[in-house]
Order: structure tokens, then sequence, then C-alpha cells
């Protein structure tokens, strides 16, 4: 028995992505920052009455940002009916999926999301209705930490930080410095991934853009780190845990189309390209 930690695409460890929600002009200024700095965003939108169509594909697309779905109508998932929600993600997928002529199955959860359920509508309710309808993964917020990990659970995304979180910095500062190299407990070899979430409008009512600066400037340029959306995320863990073992984990088929990384118990960087099968000593 060993181990196998995911490592993101040319091995590196970690990775660091960014989810902003609600489409507003601001976004255009968080895009030109981030841009500078290699950073990439998921743009959560409800509709874009506040952008246009011109300034998405500019700003957004153009720059290998992710346009996710954020509730046509920002509606609490926990809180409307059922049929209420169905309708309030499937209109702002078809919408922005026509609008800009591409897939869209990512989303962040409007308003309360899953932190506040009504009776009887349960997580499992809703997580099987974003399944019915396609979604891939769906962002929640509310319990910041400091553990950078891949989500157990796609559908209960927790974000590593709010951009206001006091201790952004000591987080920050934390994964930039783990450590990798640990050896009796080597399943703290983990991928590591920083997730940072909030609403562009904010930097602008709190007056405080050299925040988002100041993080990209720490965070930007590392060349262990990936710099991706959050579907580029989900499609290479997906990928990874797509791999096909023999039962003494020796043997190793990729059936995908991305070439998939992982280190093993001993530290050993392998890869394994679409269709390859590696065979390990
Ligand atoms: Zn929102």
């Amino acid at each position: 028995m060993s181990y196998r930690h995911l490592r993101f695409p040319e091995g590196r460890p970690q990775a660091v992505t960014l989810s902003y929600d609600d489409g507003v002009k601001a976004d255009i200024k968080l895009a030109s920052i981030i841009n500078k700095y290699g950073i990439k965003c998921t743009f959560n939108y409800n509709n874009f009455e506040r952008l246009t169509k011109e300034e998405v594909i500019e700003n957004v697309i153009s720059h290998g940002h992710e346009i996710a779905v954020h509730g046509a109508d920002h509606k609490a998932v926990g809180v409307v009916r059922p049929i209420d929600m169905i309708k309030d993600v499937l209109s702002c997928r078809t919408f922005l999926e026509s609008e800009f002529n591409m897939i869209i199955r990512g989303m962040a959860y409007p308003d309360s999301g899953i932190r506040a359920l009504m009776p009887g509508n349960t997580y499992e309710d809703i997580k099987r209705r974003l399944i019915d309808l396609d979604i891939a993964y769906a962002r929640t917020l509310g319990n910041d930490n400091n553990s950078f990990r891949l989500p157990a659970d796609f559908y209960a995304w927790e974000p590593t930080a709010h951009h206001k979180n006091p201790k952004m910095f000591e987080y920050i500062e934390e994964f930039l410095n783990a450590d990798y190299s640990e050896k009796v407990y080597s399943s703290k070899r983990y991928p590591r991934l920083f997730y940072i979430w909030g609403h562009s409008f904010e930097f602008e009512r709190d007056d405080n853009w050299e925040l988002l600066e100041k993080i990209c400037q720490k965070l930007s340029g590392k060349p262990n780190i990936w710099y991706a959306t959050n579907i580029e995320i989900y499609n290479y863990v997906k990928a990874f845990n797509s791999l096909e073992y023999s039962a003494d984990g020796k043997i190793i088929y990729n059936p995908t189309l991305y070439t998939v990384w992982f280190e093993g118990e001993n530290g050993t960087l392998y890869s394994v390209k679409p269709g390859e099968t590696v065979y390990l000593s």
C-alpha cells in the first residue's frame, strides 16, 4: 500500500484560484489586476445587466477566466421551493450558455446557499438537483480555514478565505511554506489549494484595491503553483480520480484526455499521458 498524491499539471503541488460573485462593473478592474499577475478567476453571474456582453468577452473570457452560474434571480437554494431552485439555476445556465455559446457547468451558491435549509429541504436534495442539472461543482462559504485541501465533495466546495479575512496573509505564508518533504507522515504531502472568494464591488466600496494587489503579489509567479479557474481544477481532479490501477497499485492506466501527475510514496514524481499505462517498480 502506498500514497498517490495528486500533483497539478507539470507536477506542481499547489494551485491558486479565485471566485467572484454577482457580475458587477468592478469585475473589469478586478480582471485587469489579476491578469497582470497571471492569476485565474471564476466569475459567478446572475445575469450581467451591469456588464455588457462585450465587456465580459473582452475582460473575462478572452483572458481564460471562467464564467459560472450564480442563479438567474440570486435565489437561496435552501429556502425556495425545489421547482424555483431548479428554474433559478437552469435559466441562469441556459442564458449564459446561449449568450456566450459555451458549456457552463460551475456554480457558486447565491444568498445563504446550503447554509440555511428550510425544513424538509436537505443538502442531499439540493446536491441531487444540481447533479441532474449537470452542474459540476458548487462553491459555498462560511468556513474559512487553512487546511488548503481539495474538496471531498465538490457540491460543498469551501474556499480558503474571503479576501478580507484578517488572517489572509498568515494563511498565505503558511501555504507558501508548506513542507512536501515529510517522510514519516507522508499523508501530509497532499496537494494544496488556496481559494479566495468575494465580490469585486467590495474593493470599490472599501477603497482597498491595494489589498488585491498585495494578495496577487504574494501568490503570483511561483513555479510550483498552478493558476487555474474552478472548473479547470475540478476537471483535473476528475481526471486524476479516473486513473485505473491494478490491485497492487503498480500498474496505472490513464483513460482521460489529460496528462495526469502524481507523487508516489517515496516522493518520486510520475506523469501518465492520455491513454498511457505506466508500470511502477
Ligand atoms: Zn451573490
